[in-house]
């Protein structure tokens, strides 16, 4: 959040006195929500509290809470904001602070499965000396802010003292501890997807402005649109609350669009199983092929300052894990035909390269990559970037431009350095039987397969963030399974036996259930893993073991079978594969859709995806949208 000197703090806090906010109040609203079900219930708890917030107190206060309820600190892209607290510091925290023994709290956290109500429990049977001051909002978000920052020797000392001093401070009344310890966690699990909070925003800023005569459905429903397409090219909710506090939610978009330095969500493709199925997807309509290449996706940014930074698919700066990326750039720049480029966002995938045969390596070459510390003279793995798309250039947003149009501006501008930097092979047909042979071309040339993409018109413009039906991929390796490989999260494992033994010798695996926050069991994996993978995933994986599952896993309590030897933190994604999906009596992904969970038959490891969080894993809705095409075409 914007710094304030202290002199203008303490101002604030005068002036604001009256418009305090109690953590306790925020507490109160996700009670409410957590027994809820119904989401526009949800929506109208939300946009109600908000409101209250732009009536009675400041839009920096609104920021702090929206951070709150999403449980995040700030956005996506800014390090170092992560909670996620692991299981044996918060046991530390609690039992230091309400005096009882780590043994007793890990007791009742067996029985109970949630540390939060443990430590609410607690905390009402402690006896309080004297009354503390009441935690509010501010104090509350500071605090999880410098629990997160905190580095270094000390800094788990550092950190108890933090919990200590706000778990004092809960009043044994409200349900305020709860929430606290479950912040900490890094999962509220109140239910509350981050779509609810957008529209909530939207619902309230209508409801607050005072030039709208008349709240109609229509109007809501382009505020709602407005936010959405605001936030999908800025994920940033301060400059997003702070700009529709100023200017208007109806004007967001004049004032929020994109932004170099301000990663947008990628757009993403749907799957197909052949090229039949594109043909059918894209008849009469004008699309092109282009290789996908098998790499790691690369936003490039370059500001008007004239700094280059490079973002993952997921937001996060890679900008000092890739300084050869951050180079290539800088000698993009230097290339110009006689234009000046002051500003830009390119969409490229950063491709492992073999200098001496000019050549692309596989995936794996690149992922062996050190990741951190990295010194542009020790690099050993070379990287070609492979340019797909430009959105932003000179000053301009281009995501309302046709794909050809888009085209036009990059090979118009920028030249390519063989092994360095390279436009996308592409080709546009209609042909089935062209379309064939550049999909076995590009396997030749060491790619994935082919996308697919909407040339002209408003369906070729760039839709951040959605997996839009205008781009579709087509995996030469996988066309014989559902047209995919699936994303899914590690929470549990297999003591290994036999040959595995020392090493885990399975997975369970789960599908990440958007609306609600919880994670869905899909299926066990035990095929696929070489030595070293099991070796390296026991490694990475036992100090996540936990003794109990977290609340927000979703399994089958009642069969055994459909239980891990070991639980574990939800920290990793595997990719795998699989023959076909089919509904399962012990399973749960998607199981309020079917009643049954749908579960991944004959799973096979293809890697870890490093670069994708928890929460970017194959969803429960993607799980069932998969299932559902198979049902169709078989
Ligand atoms: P998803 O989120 O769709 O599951 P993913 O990260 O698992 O994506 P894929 O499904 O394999 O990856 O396909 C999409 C990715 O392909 C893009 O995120 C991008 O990194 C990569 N890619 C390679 N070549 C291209 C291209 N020509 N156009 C768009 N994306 C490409």
């Amino acid at each position: 959040l914007i710094k304030l000197s202290k002199q203008e703090e303490a101002k604030e806090d005068h002036h604001s006195h009256a418009g305090r906010l109690y953590y306790t109040e925020l507490a109160d609203l996700f009670e409410k929500i957590e027994h809820e079900s119904s989401r526009l219930t949800i929506t109208s708890y939300m946009s109600n509290f908000f409101l209250h917030i732009l009536k009675h107190s400041k839009p920096e206060k609104l920021v702090k809470v929206v951070y709150l309820c999403i449980n995040r600190l700030g956005p996506d892209y800014e390090p170092d904001l992560e909670l996620g607290l692991g299981e044996t510091i918060l046991i530390k925290a609690v039992s230091e602070c309400y005096g009882r023994s780590s043994a007793k709290i890990k007791k009742d956290y067996h029985e109970v499965g949630d540390l939060g109500i443990v430590a609410q429990k607690s905390r009402i049977g402690q006896p309080t000396m004297f009354k503390p001051a009441k935690l509010d909002v501010d104090s509350v978000f500071n605090n999880l802010t410098k629990i997160a920052k905190a580095t270094g020797k000390d800094s788990q000392a550092k950190k108890i003292s933090l919990i200590n001093k706000m778990l004092t401070a809960c009043d044994s009344k409200t349900n305020e501890a709860k929430f606290i310890v479950r912040s900490l966690e890094g999962k509220l699990r109140i239910g509350l997807a981050e779509k609810t909070v957008l529209i909530a925003l939207a619902q309230a800023f209508i409801n607050w402005d005072k030039s709208i005569p008349k709240v109609t459905t229509e109007i809501l429903a382009k505020a709602e649109d407005v936010i959405r397409e605001a936030f999908s090219q800025i994920p940033n909710y301060e400059i997003i609350i702070m700009k529709a506090y100023e200017f208007g939610i109806l004007n967001l978009l004049e004032h929020c669009h994109l932004t170099p330095g301000i990663p947008l969500k990628p757009m993403l493709a749907k799957p197909t199983k052949s090229v039949t199925e594109v043909m059918d997807r894209f008849q009469n309509e004008e699309f092109t092929c282009e290789y996908k290449y098998d790499g790691e996706r690369a936003q490039v940014h370059v500001l008007s300052s004239g700094e280059v930074r490079i973002y993952s698919r997921n937001s996060e700066d890679m900008s000092q894990r890739y300084p050869d990326l951050v180079s290539i750039t800088k000698d993009i720049l230097k290339l110009q035909d006689g234009s000046q480029i002051s500003s830009m966002i390119l969409d490229c995938e950063a491709v492992a390269w073999d200098r001496e045969q000019n050549k692309i390596l596989p995936f794996q070459v690149l992922s062996t990559r050190k990741r951190k510390d990295v010194e542009e003279k020790d690099i050993k793995v070379h990287i070609c970037l492979f340019a797909f798309d430009i959105l932003y250039y000179n000053d301009a947003p281009l995501i309302t431009k046709s794909l050809t149009e888009r085209r036009k501006v990059l090979y118009d501008n920028f030249n390519s350095i063989t092994g360095k930097f390279q436009f996308a092979t592409h080709k546009d047909s209609n042909d089935l039987d062209e379309i064939q042979q550049f999909l076995d071309q590009s396997m030749k040339d060491s790619c994935e397969g082919l996308m697919i993409k909407m040339l002209n018109g408003v369906d070729s413009y760039y839709e951040p963030s959605k997996r839009s039906r205008n781009w579709l991929k087509l995996k030469k390796d996988y066309l014989s399974g559902v047209g995919d490989s699936l994303d899914l999260v590690v929470i549990g494992a297999y003591i290994g036996k036999g040959k595995r033994t020392g090493t885990y010798g399975g997975f369970l695996l789960a599908s990440y259930n958007t609306d609600t926050g919880e994670y869905e069991t899909t299926c066990k994996i035990g095929t696929g893993f070489s030595d070293e993978d099991l070796a390296s995933l026991h490694a990475k994986l036992k100090p996540t073991e936990i003794d109990t599952p977290k609340p927000y896993y979703v399994y089958d309590t009642s069969n055994s079978n459909a239980q891990p030897d070991v639980w574990l933190e939800p920290t990793t994604v595997f990719e795998v594969l699989t023959a076909d999906l089919s509904l399962s009596p012990i399973y749960k992904a998607a199981f309020q859709q079917y009643g049954k969970g749908i579960s991944l038959r004959f799973p096979r490891f293809i890697r870890v995806r490093d670069d994708k969080g928890v929460e970017d894993a194959t969803s429960s809705t993607d799980v069932s949208e998969f299932y559902e095409r198979q049902a169709n075409v078989g």
